[in-house]
């Protein structure tokens, strides 16, 4: 039995919490299992590290910045060794590139190409509790690297993924993944079991459970999740390709609030005019979600869409240096909505989720602007100090009081 277990910043932040930690590693071990821990940076240190490489130099090469960046994993796996030695276990820290995680070269936001895995599973095989630092990897070049904000649940995937690990336990200071945000409900429910794409809707729309390209990775290759707590012993949600949940519609509901609308009004109705708006967007890396075309007036028609809030100004900069070529009347733009989504692969085989929805938000009286479906999904774009009503508006409904 092999289990990797990752454990995020806040889990390692201090001494007390680097015992607790290791208190948790060692009866993984005890009870007969290899473990493998892969760490964040301890608290907020990664912050902390950019911040001091902006008091330097503003800018600075991202190559430095990585150098930098990396230092935080690499205190928490040395310190974590050390706890484990002190509770007389056999432990050896690594460095990303010392575990062998092999990345592109794009500094900062590298992607994982592969493995190599002989020299964990050296220290495995004496025995040893092989604690990685998270969030870093290394070039083919030798140069060292990180993979985006929030790395280390993939290099958690990656690792469990390439060493057949049994299961890849996620410690967070919440206790799995809930119907929806326990801040916004507090009589939300802990998911016992939740599917990688139900996940995946759910982490993509601000759930700020797990790390995307993580469940991606996951998926991929079929590694089993445990979303569960480093503060309290219970068992957390577990994330795989089924469940056995199949009565239930949905599996939760999120809120995303990054979200801002464009309206393109007055565009000519004639082929290609969509092709020049999303061609534009595409061209400047700008993700679009929710669409809507609507049959405006004569031989005229509207487009309305969604981007990220950070994309917007750029956005809309782009289409007005392209109005004549796009040709348009008005552009419009909002900034104050949100997207509220249930998520539930039960949906499919099921009628009336939607409708039910939509009965939620009629009976506090929120006003629905767009709305977007898929398989496992249903989302409305509405004003954002609707927001909180309208989510728990719909978990009422879903899930009771
Ligand atoms: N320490 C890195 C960050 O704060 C990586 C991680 O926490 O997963 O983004
Ligand atoms: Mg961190």
């Amino acid at each position: 039995m092999l289990t990797v277990q990752k454990y995020g910043g806040s889990s390692v932040a201090d001494a007390k919490c680097i015992k607790r930690v290791a208190n948790i590693v060692a009866d993984t071990y005890r009870n007969g299992s290899d473990v493998v821990v892969v760490l964040s940076a301890p608290g907020d240190m990664t912050d902390d590290l950019i911040e001091r490489a902006e008091e330097i130099l503003p800018g600075a090469s991202r190559r430095e910045l990585d150098m930098l960046l990396a230092t935080g994993e690499q205190q928490s796996v040395a310190l974590m060794a050390m706890a484990l030695e002190a509770l007389g276990l056999p432990a050896v820290s690594m460095t990303g590139w010392q575990a062998g995680i092999h990345t592109t070269s794009r500094f900062g936001d590298a992607r994982i190409r592969n493995v190599t895995t002989e020299h964990v599973l050296a220290e495995l095989e004496r025995k040893r509790i092989v604690i990685v630092a998270g969030f870093q990897g290394i070039t083919n070049s030798g140069e060292i690297t990180t993979i985006g904000r929030g790395g280390s649940d993939t290099t958690a995937v990656a690792l469990a993924a390439s060493l057949h690990a049994d299961l890849c336990q996620i410690y967070k200071d919440v206790e799995g993944v809930y119907t929806a945000n326990p801040r916004i409900v507090p009589e939300a429910k802990k998911l016992d079991e939740i599917t990688y794409d139900e996940m995946l809707e759910l982490a993509s729309m601000g759930a700020e459970v797990l790390h995307n390209r993580a469940v991606e990775m996951a998926r991929k290759y079929g590694v089993k999740l445990e979303v569960r707590s480093s503060f309290v012993s219970k068992p957390g949600t577990i994330v795989k390709e089924k469940t056995k949940m199949e009565e239930t519609k949905i599996s939760g509901i999120a809120k995303d609030s990054n979200i801002a609308r464009i309206a393109l009004v007055g565009l000519r109705d004639e082929p290609g005019v969509a092709f020049k708006v999303f061609r534009l967007m595409a061209a400047r890396k700008i993700n679009v979600d929710i669409i809507l075309q609507s049959i405006g007036r004569e031989n005229s028609k509207d487009i309305s869409f969604t981007v990220a809030k950070s994309d917007l100004k750029a956005a809309e900069a782009a289409l007005l240096d392209e109005r004549e070529i796009i040709g348009f009347d008005k552009l419009d733009v909002s900034n104050t909505l949100c997207k509220v989504s249930i998520v539930g692969a039960g949906m499919i085989n099921s009628s009336g989720v939607a409708a039910a929805m939509f009965e939620a938000l009629f009976d506090v009286a929120v006003n629905i602007h767009m709305i977007s479906t898929s398989e496992i999904k249903v989302s409305v774009l509405i004003d954002d100090v609707n927001a909180d009503v309208a989510v728990r508006a719909i978990h009422k409904k879903f899930f009771g009081e």
